[in-house]
């Protein structure tokens, strides 16, 4: 079983996501982490997308599935993944769950629900390690990352505009996305504003029984 995790920005989804591959053994699949590679390539496209991205818009879906396309590619089919940033309008989600299923697999969808004023909080005072991608809450104060020593930055897309256009479109494509989950009963949801810990003991209590 494949999981599509959902949450605003700033959820939680890439120290989650971590929680699930490790314990279930999951590849995940970041889009955002993919088109900012695309970015840093350097190559037309990515100064493209880096347009799109900068200014907090979606890249195409024909370039987002052609993406995730060519990474399910490189996996077995019993090899399941973890998908993050992806779908995000119905029309990516149609045709993610199409292409999942002409490679017999299927998909889960997991939401880590926090409120529009808690994203924006969590998005205008974080900031990432431009090595590793660990992110980092105002509270931690270093400017080293812990894990890699890596230097902490400020995301190029967190910029008050960019923020609210992302979470516009969260609320306006991908809600509708995740309500048709809920209507097929494919929908797991968990409270993101707890402490870690206690997110990732309620999200594993909850998607346990499909690894089992
Ligand atoms: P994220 O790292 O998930 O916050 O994504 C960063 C940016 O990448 C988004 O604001 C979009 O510009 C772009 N992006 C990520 N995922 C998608 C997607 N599924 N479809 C279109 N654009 C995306």
């Amino acid at each position: 079983m494949d999981i599509i995790l959902f949450g605003m920005q700033g959820s939680g989804k890439g120290t989650q996501g971590k929680i699930l591959e490790e314990k279930y053994h999951l590849k995940v699949f970041e889009m955002g982490g993919q088109l900012r590679e695309m970015i840093a390539s350097g190559t037309p496209l990515g100064d493209k997308i880096k347009e799109i991205v900068n200014a907090g818009n979606l890249v195409d879906d024909d370039t987002v599935l052609q993406v995730v396309g060519e990474f399910v590619d490189t996996l077995q089919s019993d090899q399941p993944i973890l998908f993050d940033g992806i779908p995000r309008t119905v029309a990516q989600s149609d045709k993610l769950l199409n292409l999942l299923s002409t490679k017999g697999r299927d998909a889960f969808a997991v939401l880590i629900k926090i409120t529009e004023d808690e994203a924006i909080n969590r998005l205008t005072q974080r900031r990432v390690c431009e090595s590793c991608k660990g992110v980092y809450p105002p509270s931690y104060k270093s400017e080293e990352c812990q894990h890699c020593g890596g230097k902490l930055v400020v995301r190029q897309d967190d910029t008050p505009d960019s923020i609210k256009r992302r979470l516009e479109n969260y609320r306006k494509e991908t809600i509708p996305v995740i309500d048709g989950f809920y209507d097929r009963d494919h929908l797991i949801e968990v409270d993101g504003e707890q402490e870690i810990d206690k997110v990732s003991k309620e999200m594993i209590e909850k998607v346990d029984y499909l690894f089992n």
